[in-house]
């Protein structure tokens, strides 16, 4: 069977997957792109005067065979690059290897406070609190209270934007499930070479020399080349069903001005969850209205910091547990690929400083912002203030979907509701489905959206593509396997 035009809102990841899977099997497919110059959405490579730097660092690491082959063949292998993964935690004025390694740390923070470490975390197997319900406890439970405070708790704190305390136990299960102290420092002291590690302390990633954007602006061509449209500067503000036809006509506000309207059978939207229920049309009743506008997300500003390359680093990204900072991680782009950086004598620093859009830093003006991540790298000791030369600022909103108590439940009302009325909208993606997914979940939802479409009727749940997940297609169903957990922190 050969489905008809899907719109597809959005052109990251997920968006450019479902187009790239649709007319590679023959169907048509829009992509309406808000961006005006690039694809990729938080996966997309910025520029500033030659410098290329990511949204935060995007590892190309999935345990999807079928992903893997995916990200081969729209991108040809000589352009990913293949890293051993290389990243500190700065703390007390330390650079500590992560993932943290038991004899070096344990060295760094002397014996006094190893020993506190190690008896706070005999003091949590003995006594755990029980039936931890946030991330405080969850984690205290996992590794004690005293390792919590010094690797977990400042850092997170500053992703969130909220106390430890009040970041629901889920979170922490999903990213860190199965991994104790224990079993971290079994991992670090007696793995075998060639034996697999738990998935967050997987030690190689890929990466393309350009970036990730360089895979989506690759994938992008390959759907024009197939039949597809990717049009870029096209802000869906409308989608209104027509039960009567069947049909989406989707409107979109076009960068230059003017509007534009796209006639689909299907859609596919990647756009914040709580953006789109304002878009559809018959608009929903309010109970839903109200379970997206309850939907809360964190943002982020990377500002881009151009330095006389004095470190001469090798870490693709130092964690900052300094509390006296704002800054949460600094990415060092030339260790990701030397072809972000021209010029051997200069490096790239992406100073990350997670916000709310609308808060203090978010409306700070980008020449002060600048100045604030100056001050900060100089006061980390990872430049001095001769080594800076020119800085550029990116705000990206919508960073991270937040799980806060009751998130469960109104993507729950949502996705119901949204199914219930409106027979072919597929929902896709990290903020598409307000999922705290990596790129190989965002595409894998994606590809399973597109494959329903193509068979005509839902065959594949995408709702069962998640963190831990791992795909199988296996006879006649879909299943999807629990992977071993991972010791992690957000993005
Ligand atoms: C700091 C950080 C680090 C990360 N690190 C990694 C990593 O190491 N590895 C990894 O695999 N993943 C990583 N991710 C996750 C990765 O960025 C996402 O999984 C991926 O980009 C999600 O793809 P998507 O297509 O669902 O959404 P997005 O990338 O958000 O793309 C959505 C697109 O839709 C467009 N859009 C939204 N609304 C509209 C509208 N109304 N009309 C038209 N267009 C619209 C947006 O402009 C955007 O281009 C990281 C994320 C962050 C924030």
């Amino acid at each position: 069977m050969t489905a008809g035009i899907t719109a597809i809102v959005g052109a990251g990841p997920a968006g450019l997957t479902a187009a790239y899977e649709l007319t590679r099997n023959g169907a048509g497919a829009v992509v309406l792109e808000a961006d005006p110059e690039r694809v990729g959405g938080i996966s997309r490579t910025a520029e500033h005067g030659g410098f290329l730097f990511d949204i935060g660092g995007h590892r190309f690491f999935t345990k999807s065979a079928e992903i893997d082959a995916l990200w081969g063949e729209i991108l040809p292998a000589g352009e990913f690059l293949t890293r051993d993964r290389r990243s500190r935690i700065l703390y007390g004025g330390e650079l500590f290897p992560y993932p943290l390694r038991a004899l070096e740390t344990l060295r760094k923070l002397g014996p006094v406070e190893s020993a506190r470490c190690l008896f706070s975390y005999l003091r949590a197997r003995l006594a755990p609190v029980r039936e931890p319900a946030n991330f405080e406890d969850w984690v205290a439970n996992h590794f004690g209270r005293r390792l919590y405070e010094i690797f977990f708790k400042t850092y997170t704190e500053k992703v969130w934007g909220m106390p430890c305390a009040e970041i629901s136990a889920d979170w922490a299960a999903q990213r860190i499930k199965g991994l104790s102290l224990g079993k971290a420092v079994r991992d670090a002291l007696f793995r075998r070479p060639g034996e697999a590690a738990a998935k967050t302390l997987i030690t190689q990633f890929k990466y393309p020399r350009r970036g990730p954007g360089q895979l989506w602006a690759a994938c992008a061509d390959k759907v024009r080349a197939a039949g597809g449209e990717v049009r870029l500067g096209r802000s869906v503000q409308r989608c209104d069903w027509d039960a009567g036809s069947r049909r989406w006509p989707a409107t979109a506000a076009r960068a230059g001005g003017g509007e534009e309207t796209v006639e689909a059978e299907h859609l596919i939207s990647t756009a914040p969850l709580r953006a789109l229920v304002g878009m559809l049309g018959p608009a929903p009743p309010p109970e839903v209205a109200e379970a997206a506008a309850g939907l809360r997300y964190r943002d982020f500003i990377v500002v881009a910091l151009i330095v006389k390359d004095r470190r001469q680093l090798a870490d693709h990204w130092i964690y900052v547990h300094e509390p006296g900072v704002k800054v949460g991680r600094v990415q060092n782009f030339k260790a990701w690929s030397p072809d972000m950086v021209p010029g051997p004598d200069l490096a790239c620093y992406g100073m990350e400083y997670f916000c709310f859009e609308g808060d203090g830093l978010w409306s700070m003006p980008d020449r002060e912002l600048a100045a604030l991540a100056g001050d900060e790298l100089v006061a980390l000791g990872l430049a001095e203030r001769g080594d800076l030369v020119d800085a550029c600022v990116v705000r990206q909103p919508k960073a991270y979907p937040v799980y806060d108590d009751g998130y469960a439940g109104r993507v729950e009302t949502l996705r119901a509701a949204l199914a219930e009325r409106y027979p072919t909208l597929h929902l896709a993606g990290r903020n598409g489905m307000h999922r705290y997914n990596n790129q190989d979940h965002s595409m894998m939802t994606a590809l399973l959206c597109a494959r329903n479409i193509l068979a005509g009727e839902d065959r594949l749940d995408p709702w069962s593509v998640n963190e831990d997940a791992e795909y199988h297609e296996g006879g006649k169903a879909a299943e999807y396997r629990p992977v071993p957990g991972k010791l992690g922190r957000p993005g």
